[in-house]
């Protein structure tokens, strides 16, 4: 049973949620918002509105449950955002890829939706300041790449944990393989698990499947007839008592089940508050993981200045002295229009946020146009650039182990009492930190209230 109380009562917005990725014929979430206060009662709430969230939610009222999500912000889909207003077209300022092919389960659940799934298969290239690298420079890094790889499975298959990438390995190729895991953890290789890190590099993490309409368009299907409340941050739940109690900025809830479906990071440093708080295994499991930081810089052109690129990546390698080189992930002409995406993690990327969109830009435009001729800096438009580890909601990108901690992540998935069920891509193991993990851990958290 779902009811409100307070004056309350979902209302459709379809149009703001499908019109700009073009979804007109999906069904809508019944979205609430505003504010006044309002109680609920539901046979079980989720906390949070991202895939991990909705993917909970869709399941329990599947099998005939009330259920209600609880979401802080405005809007759906927590890290997954295509976002259409900054440069007047869809660009994406969170996940971009599915990967694994048809392994990936997100994958399959997005093509049974009918969402349009084009493959970004082309491998990187490498660019020095001269233009293209020798075969030689390729060679070297793809054995540099293998290396790594080897080792992290080997890690894994004699469960002994270390590093990714370690301080001894001195090949000029390794600053390469530290941006590469850099961006996949958002912080430095030498401080994560290998065996953490060894489901997540399973696949190319260059290559992979792109939804045609922007991700966005994944929570969007995932959230067709759930109520949502939005702009309803959840405070405290009290989960001592008969009921369990959830106090948001709009009112409580009551419900016997819930979901928690929030990132890592927010779990750790708040404001979500337990009475009673959460039992010590819990909290080591919260505490032992790490949030890393990944942000995406987005430059968009008047025209194409990229020639025939749609959206491959480019590995650039710059030169600051006589010793110092830096490399930079950067894609061309992502979703086919005119722009660039570089990805910055660990200490890039909160430089760039500390100097601001409009500098990180123009010294990303100074790059290309070194690279790629004056037409970059002519015809250059704006820069977009994210925020994440700033944002309340997400205080970071995705999780990582650190060495040794590589069990935490079932931990972190385990009920609380038959009343807290924890969700989102920290909890994945074969999916860890991926979109793909978040849905697994929604279906999960929703199979074992169902149990
Ligand atoms: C820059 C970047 C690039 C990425 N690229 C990829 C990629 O290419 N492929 C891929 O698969 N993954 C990628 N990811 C990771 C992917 O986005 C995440 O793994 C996934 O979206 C996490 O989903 P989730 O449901 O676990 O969490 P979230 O999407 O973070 O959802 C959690 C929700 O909880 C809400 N919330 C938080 N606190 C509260 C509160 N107190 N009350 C109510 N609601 C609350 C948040 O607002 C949010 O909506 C990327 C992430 C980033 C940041």
């Amino acid at each position: 049973m779902l009811c409100y109380e307070g004056g309350m009562k979902p209302l459709s917005r379809r149009k703001l949620l499908t019109s700009s990725l073009g979804l007109g014929v999906l069904a809508a979430p019944l979205v609430s918002r505003g504010a006044g206060a309002a109680i609920a009662r539901v046979d079980a709430a989720v906390v949070g509105a991202g895939i991990a969230g909705l993917t909970a939610a869709g399941a329990l009222q599947a099998a005939g449950l009330s259920v209600l999500v609880l979401e802080a912000r405005e809007r759906i889909g927590g890290r997954v955002l295509t976002e259409s207003e900054t440069f007047g077209f869809p660009f994406e300022q969170g996940a971009t890829l599915l990967r694994g092919g048809t392994r990936n389960p997100l994958a399959r659940y997005a093509a049974g939706a009918g969402l349009g799934l084009s493959s970004d298969a082309s491998p990187a290239t490498l660019l020095g300041p001269g233009g293209a690298v020798g075969p030689g420079e390729t060679t070297l890094w793809r054995r540099a790449r293998g290396a790594v790889e080897s080792a992290v499975a080997d890690a894994r298959r004699k469960s002994r944990d270390g590093p990714v990438v370690t301080r001894e390995m001195t090949d000029p190729q390794v600053d390469l393989l530290r941006l590469q895991y850099g961006l996949e953890l958002g912080a430095s290789p030498e401080r994560a698990s290998a065996i953490d890190l060894a489901a997540r590099i399973r696949t190319d993490p260059d290559t992979g499947a792109r939804v045609e309409a922007g991700f966005s368009a994944i929570p969007a299907a995932l959230a067709a007839g759930l109520p949502v409340w939005l702009d309803t941050a959840v405070g405290r739940i009290e989960w001592g008592g008969g009921d369990v109690v959830i106090d948001t900025s709009r009112g409580s809830v009551r419900t016997t089940r819930v979901v928690i479906a929030v990132p890592l990071a927010n779990l750790a440093r708040g404001p979500v508050a337990f009475f009673p708080i959460l039992p010590e295994w819990k909290r080591q499991a919260i505490d032992g993981l790490m949030t890393g930081i990944s942000e995406r810089l987005t430059l968009s052109f008047s025209q194409n200045v990229f020639g025939e690129a749609r959206g491959e990546r480019i590995y650039q390698r710059v030169r600051h002295g006589a010793q110092s080189d830096t490399w930079h992930a950067i894609r061309l002409n992502p979703m086919g229009r005119a722009m660039a995406s570089e990805d910055l993690a660990g200490d890039a990327a909160r430089q760039a946020v500390a100097i601001g969109g409009d500098a990180a830009g123009w010294a990303m435009v100074d790059r290309l146009a070194a690279q790629f001729g004056g037409a970059v800096r002519h015809y250059y438009q704006g820069a977009h650039l994210t925020a994440w580890h700033r944002d309340p909601w997400s205080l970071g990108s995705t999780s990582y182990a650190p060495i040794g901690g590589h069990r935490l992540r079932v931990r972190l998935a385990e009920p609380v009492a038959r009343r807290l069920y924890f969700a989102g891509e920290a909890c994945s193991v074969a999916w860890a930190g991926q979109t793909a993990g978040a849905y697994e851990a929604g279906r999960e958290a929703a199979a074992a209230i169902l149990r």
